[in-house]
């Protein structure tokens, strides 16, 4: 499922615009959220999700795309890194709920 945006929560900044690759959104009005307006276009690559400022956005990823990070397997993170995983790790546990 393509990107979902919460309009009670965006402040229309424009950063998932400015970020994704594919040029899934559409701004034209500058003072409103994005539209969605290329959704076959998203390829889950998770930027939107992880840029935006106000976690207005919502992606469901395909089944076969889930990626778990896990200490388990990458050992505990290095300094630095621990705000990136947390982020993984938030949006992963955000697409499993769905
Ligand atoms: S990054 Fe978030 S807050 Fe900014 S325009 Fe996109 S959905 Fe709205
Ligand atoms: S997940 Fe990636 S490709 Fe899909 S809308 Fe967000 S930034 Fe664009």
């Amino acid at each position: 499922m393509p990107p979902v945006i919460d309009k009670n929560l965006c402040n229309a900044c424009g950063i998932c615009w400015d970020v994704c690759p594919q040029d899934v959104f559409t701004f034209e009005n500058r003072k409103e959220p994005p539209e969605i307006g290329y959704p076959k276009e998203c390829w889950y690559c998770g930027a939107c999700y992880m840029d935006c400022p106000k976690e207005a956005i919502r992606l469901k990823l395909p089944l076969q795309l889930h990626i778990v990070p896990s200490p388990a397997l990458y050992g505990p993170p290095k300094r630095g890194e621990e705000e990136n995983l947390r982020k993984a790790a938030a949006f992963t546990r955000s697409v499993i709920k769905e």
